[in-house]
């Protein structure tokens, strides 16, 4: 996986409801260790509209500066 950077941006999408959220990476490895892997955080996602916690996606959109 190539390295992130603070501005690409992670789409985490829910498995059980069409939710979905966009948020900078700066946001989502606020409060982790710098090198937390996605893969790590997928498993830790809850949805915020239907609170399911299993099968959640994350995907990253690289951003070009
Ligand atoms: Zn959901």
């Amino acid at each position: 996986m190539a390295d992130l950077r603070p501005w690409d941006v992670v789409t985490a999408a829910c498995s059980a409801c069409p939710y979905f959220s966009t948020m900078p990476v700066s946001r989502l490895t606020a409060n982790r260790p710098p090198h937390t892997l996605l893969i790590n955080l997928q498993h830790q996602l809850v949805c915020t509209r239907c609170k399911n916690r299993t099968k959640n996606r994350l995907t990253i959109t690289i951003v070009e500066r």
